[in-house]
């Protein structure tokens, strides 16, 4: 068995039959970290002997007994997360010396699972963005093609599988951030219904969209890490209480009688020739699997991306502010007031992006705007939610594409920002209503770049969407190419 591309279940059965340890399997994803990663700048901070020592740990625990699904598994975590004892820079200037003192509750369930830190990975400054270009630590390439972006906001997540430097990872997506980076790169990544995984000690871009997610090469690996990210956690507000499952239940069950809802307006002009002839071909394949097609409409779904960025921001304005408080109060006496303040330290740290965003965000919320904008955008929210409850009345699951392009070239979109914000056009309305939603793999369009499919699932259909996503890659091995020589 090739380690670097096995499966999540075959590296358990492997640890499990001692046929390698936790250290030796940490060790030799480091290398290639080492190896490869100057190529893709995929990783931010990597920490050898740390990783080897919590890989030490997993094994002790595997010694005196204990046994799991993810124990001894390695994994990288997007740096947006908390993880105590390592750098956590979220992409920013602002936060280069910041070592947490603290884990998020997804790294500290991960830990718990037996799963090992393999290092912190690259991302758009404070998750901003839709092709790493605005990280502070440099973009990150494409592994299969270097000369093109991963996508974003978790780029540096998506590329470290692509490129097997990593067989699992974290990443977080408030309106598109999982599914179009793994779109890009040729994985499976999932965002679960909001409130379904906790968001405490995951860095705040738009607290009522962000969720984390997890990324892997198939659904059967998302559903497997989706088990140990789940759960309520009293920390989170918005945590939701609900009862324990097994997000891998429906992953034999056939496909015969499954509905797939397609959006009409997720078919109209906007998609590119070569994604188009990739969704489709998928569609067909469900279809020869024994799943039917109903075409069903999401007539609000154009107003997505507007309204998506007036309450980002909002949000983002809101959090970043007290953000700044934190990190600059103790130098407060250097500045004239609280607004003065906020506006140096803006200066110093934050990217153009950032800025552009915290900018929209005062406007949008400010006395005389509030209700032209905030409170419209709040209701146009509620019109997508409804749509898409009237859409999952006809079928169970709906299908899509997860971008409107393959991977673009570095610089292509940077300098149109509605160009960019475009590029999660088919995902965005998923976060505005809080449903599940994910990418797969399902072909390759110009230039060999991949294609990915999305699936949305209703709300808490996760368990579903996995197992329509399980079912196709049994059937197709899009999920288990790589790009050609890292193998
Ligand atoms: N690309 C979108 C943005 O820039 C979504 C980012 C995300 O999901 N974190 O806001």
């Amino acid at each position: 068995m090739k380690m670097i591309n096995a499966s999540l279940k075959d590296l358990s059965a492997a640890l499990a039959a001692k046929q390698v340890s936790a250290v030796e399997l940490s060790g030799l994803f480091l290398d290639r970290i080492e190896k490869f990663n100057p190529a893709y700048n995929a990783f931010v901070t990597v920490d050898r002997a740390k990783t080897l020592a919590q890989a030490a740990e997993m094994d002790a625990r595997r010694a005196a007994g204990e046994t799991g699904p993810l124990l001894g598994i390695p994994l990288a975590h997007k740096d947006i997360f908390c993880t105590e004892g390592w750098l956590t820079t979220c992409g920013s200037k602002m936060l280069n010396n910041f070592v947490s003192p603290y884990d998020a509750t997804v790294v500290t369930k991960l830990k718990q699972a037996g799963m090992v830190t393999l290092g912190k990975v690259n991302m758009d400054e404070f998750a901003m963005g839709s092709s790493n270009e605005t990280s502070h630590y440099g973009s990150v390439k494409n592994p299969w093609d270097v000369n093109r972006v991963p996508g974003g906001s978790s780029g540096g997540s998506a590329a470290s599988i692509a490129a097997r430097l990593a067989p699992a990872v974290t990443g977080t997506d408030t309106g598109g951030s999982i599914r179009q980076p793994a779109s890009l790169c040729g994985l499976t990544g999932l965002k679960p219904t909001y409130g379904v995984v906790s968001r405490y000690g995951m860095i705040a871009f738009a607290s009522s969209l962000d969720q984390a997610g997890p990324m892997a090469k198939s659904a059967e690996d998302c559903a497997l890490l989706l088990n140990a990210m789940a759960g309520f956690d009293e920390r989170d507000s918005t945590s939701l209480q609900r009862d324990t499952e097994d997000y891998g239940r429906d992953l034999v069950k056939p496909l015969a009688g499954l509905r797939i809802g397609l959006p009409k307006e997720f078919f109209g002009p906007g998609m590119d020739d070569d994604v188009r002839a990739a969704v489709e071909a998928a569609l067909d394949q469900y279809r020869k699997l024994g799943a039917t097609t109903v075409e069903v409409s999401l007539p609000n779904s154009g107003l997505s991306v507007p309204a998506y960025y007036v309450i980002a921001p909002a949000e983002a304005s809101s959090n970043l502010s007290r953000f700044d408080g934190v990190r600059y109060g103790h130098r407060a006496a250097e500045y004239s007031d609280l607004g003065d303040m906020y506006a140096k330290s803006r200066a110093q740290g934050f990217g153009a992006e950032v800025k552009r965003r915290i900018l929209i965000g005062a406007y949008v919320l400010s006395h005389g705007y509030y209700d032209a904008y905030y409170l419209k955008a709040q209701k146009i929210r509620r019109l997508i939610a409804n749509d898409f409850s009237e859409a999952f009345k006809v079928c169970d699951v709906i299908a899509g594409p997860a971008s409107p392009s393959v991977a673009f070239k570095f610089g292509e979109k940077s300098a149109d920002p509605v160009q960019m914000y475009l590029s999660d056009i088919y995902t965005i309305s998923t976060n505005l209503a809080g449903l599940p939603g994910m990418s797969l793999p399902c072909g390759f369009g110009k230039d060999n770049m991949p294609v990915g499919l999305q699936l949305i699932g209703p709300w808490f259909g996760e368990a579903k969407m996995l197992g329509a996503a399980h079912q196709y890659q049994l059937a197709t091995d899009w999920h288990t190419r790589a790009p050609e020589g890292l193998l």
